[in-house]
């Protein structure tokens, strides 16, 4: 990190919000897709040549967080057709009551097996993903778009392990 913190809050998908509490104390979106976008001035005048302080600090902030990379290792795989894009793009505008509560039952479930030493928080399986979205979901809630598709993709994984 650098002497000034940068407030970075994930979206979903690749999508961040960040922050300069000690510049503008404007924020920023900041999609880390293939080609790494912002929406600040210093991106607009270099481009990806030189990416801006909000792209490295959401970089930064995404490989701190280890299960944020596990979703994307397993986006390359069984789950790629479900989060392979930003849940934005797709999928209803808010969230759907019984994804929700699907979700949230995943995520409770998940907390009382870790709780009762029957999973250890790098046990990463189907459940594990339902919760890590539906905390994704949670964190998402001031964008209705946005946790409504973490909140489908817990139910799709719920969906998809009880039919394993
Ligand atoms: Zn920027």
């Amino acid at each position: 990190m650098t002497a000034v913190a940068l407030t970075v809050h994930s979206l979903g998908g690749t999508c961040y919000r960040v922050t300069d509490p000690a510049g503008s104390g404007h924020s920023h979106a900041v999609d880390l897709a293939a080609r790494p976008v912002c929406d600040c001035k210093d991106f607009a005048f270099r481009g990806q040549a030189r990416p801006c302080k909000h792209i490295r600090a959401a970089v930064a902030f995404r490989d701190a967080d280890p299960q944020g990379k596990l979703l994307d290792a397993l986006s390359e795989k069984d789950t790629l057709d479900l989060i392979d894009q930003p849940p934005r793009r797709r999928g209803p505008e808010t969230p759907d009551p019984d994804a929700v509560t699907i979700a949230e039952a995943a995520l409770a479930a998940w907390r009382r097996e870790l709780r009762e030493g029957k999973r250890t928080p790098t046990t990463f399986d189907g459940l594990w993903v339902a919760a890590s979205a539906a905390t994704h979901a949670r964190e998402a809630q001031a964008t209705p778009s946005i946790a409504a598709g973490w909140y489908a993709l817990a139910r799709a994984v719920v969906e998809m392990e009880a039919v394993a």
